[in-house]
């Protein structure tokens, strides 16, 4: 069967990882990546053999200033795909629908678009089928993404009456030098916050409540969950032997020492895969606890990559590719050198 043609439109943080991974994937490849800017990362698209393409107010000219050979525009790359990864920055995924309605071409978002710019939001463990056949698709955020991966594991096998989740969010990804706080720790006086009506479009109608601070590091969000699931687990080695048999899931056993996100993120850059990046919830063994029917538990969010095999799964998803969530998620992950 002819690969699915992946086109992405926003070459950073996770447009080039979505490249990246979609390469090593063995139904589809990448036609090409499209940018506004010339810059480092324009060349090392180059150098990596993904045909680069100017779009947004971008220039031609300064790409052939710098010497960076382009293939076309954004219009001519839509005219060579059968799906677009759009991975621009937030809300310009949504001016940019008008262009792929105009290519007639497949898309998917981030989760900085509002969902209604997509036909669904996606969470390959979460609710991989509502995207099968679909023409636009929004990957949620890495928070809600990471709290949806949790949700799956716990609401089938013991139920939900409730779920809270504290969220300390990364005030900005490491390569970002505008963004703050560089002191403090910045509420969110949104209350509940967003998050919990955005992981309702992956379940809808489960009871979540969250809420969010902003502190000065840029490694991962933690996540602080108290669940009072429905039916209590035998016991707390069930509840860590759940969370340790799923996929996209990486529980770090006392031993190992890794007392916070520092340790976490210094065995990814370790294990080298992707741009050392941590695709999987990170939960602490040592940080799950259970009082009867109350969970508790603390896991992990690599911003940077955890939606990026998600990607992978939405764009399998919407051309049939597999015949299920748990299949396409196995194929990505050993593609991508996860335990699958
Ligand atoms: P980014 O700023 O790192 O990358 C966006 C890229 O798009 C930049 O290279 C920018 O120059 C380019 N761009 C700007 N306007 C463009 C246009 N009109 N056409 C083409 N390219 C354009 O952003 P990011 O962090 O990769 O975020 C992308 C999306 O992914 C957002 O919706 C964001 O909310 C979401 N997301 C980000 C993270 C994260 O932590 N970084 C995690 C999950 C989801």
């Amino acid at each position: 069967m002819a690969k699915v043609r992946v086109a992405i439109n926003g070459y950073g943080t996770i447009g080039k990882r979505v490249a990246d991974a979609v390469v090593k994937q063995p139904d589809m490849e990448v036609v090409g990546v499209a940018k506004t800017r010339a810059n480092f990362e324009a060349e090392h698209a180059i150098r990596k053999g993904y045909p680069l393409y100017v779009a947004g107010d971008g220039k031609a000219s300064e790409f052939d200033a710098a010497g960076l050979k382009l293939a076309g525009t954004i219009q001519d790359l839509l005219g060579k795909a059968d799906v677009v990864v759009d991975a621009t920055p937030d809300k310009v995924g949504r001016d940019n629908t008008k262009l792929y309605d105009a290519a007639n071409v497949r898309a998917i978002f981030q989760g900085g678009e509002k969902a209604d710019v997509a036909d669904v939001s996606f969470s390959a463990l979460g609710n991989y089928a509502a995207a099968k056949g679909k023409r636009r698709v929004r990957v949620v955020s890495c928070n809600t993404t990471g709290i949806s991966r949790a949700v799956a594991v716990l609401l089938p096998r013991w139920g939900v009456d409730h779920w809270d989740v504290a969220l300390v969010r990364r005030a900005a990804d490491p390569s970002e030098s505008k963004k703050g706080p560089i002191n403090g720790i910045v509420p969110t006086f949104q209350l509940p916050s967003h998050h919990g009506p955005d992981v309702q479009t992956i379940f809808p109608g489960l009871p979540i409540s969250t809420s969010a601070v902003v502190v000065p590091t840029t490694l991962m969000h933690v996540h602080v969950n108290r669940v009072r699931l429905h039916r209590a687990p035998e016991s707390l080695a069930e509840l860590v032997g759940a969370f340790r048999a799923a996929p996209r899931f990486h529980v770090f056993a006392a031993w190992e020492h890794v007392d916070g996100t520092p340790q976490a993120m210094e065995f990814a850059r370790q294990r080298g895969l992707g741009s050392g990046d941590m695709l999987e919830n990170v939960v602490w063994e040592n940080g799950v606890g259970l009082d009867g029917s109350d969970a508790f538990f603390f896991q992990g969010i690599h911003q940077e990559s955890v939606t990026v095999p998600e990607n992978i799964d939405a764009i399998r998803a919407m051309f049939d590719l597999a015949p299920d969530g748990p299949t396409s998620i196995s194929m990505t992950d050993r593609a991508l050198g996860l335990r699958a």
